[in-house]
């Protein structure tokens, strides 16, 4: 089953995608359209419902908030539509000329995503002819990613930095305490919306982004506790009880599971005993 549907929240043009083979889709993209800057391409699974929902804009640039191939999939194709150029951190940039492959779930889910050649460095911020957005990096999730933040407006296109108020996996490399520095920085902002980039948050935004800091952050402390007993990374996830989605775990070869945060909080406990050290 396909799903495309739009939305309007002042200035802002709001897309979301999702496909299933079989049934309804549960996990959903979500692009934005504002003063002429598209902000990330979406699934490739989802091509045609996006060229369609988006070839009558006036797209006068794209911004790539980070090289996961749900926000990169038709890069290509919605640069030569709107014969635009197309904008991301530096980091994105050198990642997406060769990203990292992807699981057999991944693939299922978004569909892959070609290397990209020719991105445009940007940092600091970017310009529409109305707006100016600060470009604010939020490593953890991903390492290149960054969010948009419009003062004026208040408005944060947070990328996957919220996602949801809990998260039940990470991809094998996220870090969680850069999440949570992230989570706080934003946090430090005045903003209203959360223009999440699956599952937009109209209204109290900056509360949904605090229940998912206190999440991230007692997450952290349990785990540290046990490891402190001299547990391991699976004695940690038993002793607390944790359950794994073993679909998702099965299906990605191990690239998504909830044991990647025990390991993500322990590797960083790892690392700053080493620095005592
Ligand atoms: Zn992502």
């Amino acid at each position: 089953m396909i799903i495309s549907q739009s939305f309007n929240h002042e200035e802002v043009l709001g897309f979301k995608f999702g496909y299933k083979l079989i049934g309804q889709p549960k996990l959903f993209s979500h692009i934005y359209f504002v003063d002429g800057l598209l902000i990330d391409t979406g699934q490739s699974k989802m091509r045609k419902s996006i060229i369609a929902a988006t070839k009558d804009l006036d797209v006068e640039q794209i911004f790539i908030t980070h090289h996961h191939e749900d926000h990169t999939g038709n890069i290509p194709e919605l640069q030569a539509l709107h014969n635009c150029d197309v904008f991301a951190s530096e980091r994105c940039c050198q990642m997406m000329k060769a990203p990292p492959k992807l699981s057999f779930i991944q693939k299922v889910t978004w569909g892959d995503r070609p290397a990209q050649e020719d991105l445009i460095p940007i940092n600091g911020s970017i310009e529409t002819k109305k707006f100016r957005f600060d470009i604010i990096p939020i490593p953890g999730h991903a390492p290149d990613m960054v969010a948009l933040y419009e003062p004026t407006r208040r408005w944060l296109f947070s990328a996957d930095l919220y996602l949801n108020s809990y998260i039940d996996y990470f991809l094998k490399g996220e870090s969680i305490s850069d999440q949570i520095a992230s989570t706080k920085k934003i946090l430090a902002l005045d903003f209203k919306e959360l223009f999440c980039s699956h599952k937009p948050q109209l209204k109290n935004g900056k509360q949904q982004l605090t229940k998912k800091l206190n999440f991230l952050e007692s997450f952290y402390h349990d785990v540290s506790l046990q490891y402190d007993k001299g547990y391991s990374a699976n004695e940690i996830f038993k002793s607390l009880k944790l359950k794994e989605n073993w679909f998702v775990k099965i299906l990605s070869n191990g690239y998504l599971s909830k044991l990647n945060m025990v390991k993500s909080v322990i590797r960083d406990l790892e690392g700053k005993k080493q620095v005592l050290n």
